[in-house]
């Protein structure tokens, strides 16, 4: 308490309210965003994958004062369509192959603003909505062969699905009470095993967990980019006997540079073995098993502890939204219950369940409600046929792969088993040196002529024009367009 007097009570002043003050009115506009929505959607090939933005905007988006009088909601729309729309990232467009990144459906977004419509609390609570959720995590297991009754929970990404799956490994293996002591006791040294082409998550994981970065293990890859599955074990060995506790064996399906997949297989029964965590980062590639084509490229997946994988990559949803799954509900509870007495269950009312809340299986107690885009995904189009774009994307990867090889102009840098091709402009006779820099500037051409955006890496000390395809819109013709205009750049560049 301080000794502050109180402020006076103000008497009541009229104040604008946060509802719409006319009700027909907001309607109109309301119908109109929804209408220009659906054109902005319908009409994407017609526009630039990207386009930078003008000085106008960026200086009207970063230098405006704080509002602190309103100017109502048709002006809020109208900047938002003309400083905001025309300019994001652009993975929407049929021809954005950066990073990975889903494509999102008009459906999805309707159900986006349905969920906010209801505005629920997916922390819990007697309501449907945690119903759905629960529906969602049922079909994410069976979808990825997990048992009918094990743990899960939607979350916002494959980075904090890969963070939970790591914290409950953590908390099963340690070989002491995590959650009681943390890791200041006296205690040896917990360690984590992965490829080094693992993603930049299990870093940036092993340091907010406390088991910093010295913990996870880079265990080499073969020529295939796929785990020395060999060398974890004898990592692991050599551990043991120095002293320290190996407590998790973590493996890829699609890794991100190359598409790769490891030998889930092998990192089961090695898991198994040494009695280890088996946790899998399955962000894009675990949604291969989606159809019968592709399914057994992550075979072994199944026998994961623990497996992340994004809905917002390879399941075509928008932002943002993820899953992990655990083989036992009771993982996911042993990490992160917490008890409260104002969220203690009652006989009655909203706290009266079976005793089942989100908030007592991840972190966040207020959670949205992103179960219902899926949801309604999953029952309008069906799973079949996300998985069946899937398939015809790792298709299309296959075939531009096989342009890329065909062409005299053009080199495949690493093999493509999935949905990523790592490319470059190569013409017989060039000097080795300058290959990187054509190759970086033939890639920035590509986006900022609104071409088609893909984006870039280094595989084996090579600069590679990477390719990932996670796009329900890609047609075969788009990537022919894209050979041709690597190779027109590259002609065009290199004569300079
Ligand atoms: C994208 C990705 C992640 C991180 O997922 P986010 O949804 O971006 O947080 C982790 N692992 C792999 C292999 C990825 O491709």
């Amino acid at each position: 308490m301080t000794d502050r007097p109180a402020a006076p009570i103000a008497p009541n002043a009229p104040i604008a309210p946060l509802d719409p003050a006319d009700w027909e009115e907001y309607r109109r506009l309301a119908h109109r965003m929804v209408d220009e929505s659906l054109d902005y959607l319908r009409d994407v090939r017609a526009r630039p994958v990207w386009q930078p933005m003008p000085g106008r905007v960026r200086t009207a988006l970063t230098g405006e004062p704080l509002p602190r009088t309103g100017l109502g909601d048709e002006a809020a729309y109208a900047d938002f369509v003309d400083l905001v729309r025309p300019y994001p990232n652009g993975n929407i467009h049929p021809r954005f192959w950066g990073w990975v990144m889903g494509t999102g459906t008009p459906q999805a977004a309707m159900a986006d603003f349905l969920s906010s419509v209801v505005n629920p609390n997916c922390g819990g609570l007697e309501q449907a909505p945690v119903l759905v959720e629960r529906q969602v995590v049922k079909w994410c297991a069976e979808l990825m062969g997990f048992p009918a009754d094990a743990g899960g929970i939607l979350v916002s990404g494959g980075t904090m699905a890969n963070v939970f799956g790591l914290a409950v490994a953590r908390q099963q293996r340690a070989g002491f009470d995590v959650r009681a002591e943390g890791l200041q006791g006296k205690h040896p040294m917990l360690l984590v095993y992965a490829s080094t082409e693992m993603h930049g998550w299990l870093k940036k994981a092993c340091e907010l967990l406390g088991l910093g970065n010295a913990a996870f293990r880079r265990v080499p890859v073969k020529d295939d980019f796929s785990v020395d599955v060999g060398a974890m074990a004898a990592m692991i060995r050599a551990d043991r006997e120095a002293g320290h506790r190996p407590i998790c064996v973590m493996g890829t399906a699609g890794t991100v540079q190359t598409g790769a997949t490891d030998d889930l297989v092998a990192l089961a029964d090695l898991a198994q073995r040494e009695k280890l965590w088996y946790h899998i980062d399955g962000a894009f590639g675990a949604m291969a098993r989606l159809s019968p084509e592709t399914a057994g490229q992550v075979r072994g997946m199944e026998r994961a502890d623990s497996l992340a994988f994004d809905l917002h990559k390879w399941g075509y949803l928008p932002f943002d939204v993820a899953c992990v799954l655990t083989r036992r509900d009771a993982d996911l509870v042993e990490t992160f219950s917490m008890q409260a007495a104002y969220l203690a269950s009652e006989s009655r009312g909203l706290l009266a369940k079976e005793g089942f809340n989100f908030f007592d299986r991840g972190i966040e107690l207020t959670r949205s409600f992103k179960a219902l885009k899926v949801w309604m995904m999953f029952r309008a189009a069906g799973t079949d046929a996300i998985g069946a774009h899937i398939a015809r994307n790792v298709r299309q990867a296959r075939r531009l792969a096989s342009l890329v090889e065909a062409h005299p102009e053009l080199e495949l840098l690493a093999p493509a088993p999935l949905n990523i091709v790592n490319l470059r402009y190569a013409p017989k006779g060039a000097a080795p040196d300058v290959l990187d820099a054509l190759n970086r500037e033939i890639l920035a051409r590509l986006q900022e002529d609104g071409i088609a955006a893909p984006s870039g890496t280094v595989v084996r000390e090579r600069f590679a024009i990477r390719i990932a395809v996670t796009n329900h819109r890609s047609e075969d013709a788009d990537f022919d367009a894209l050979v041709a205009a690597v190779v027109r750049l590259g002609g065009t560049i290199a004569a300079r």
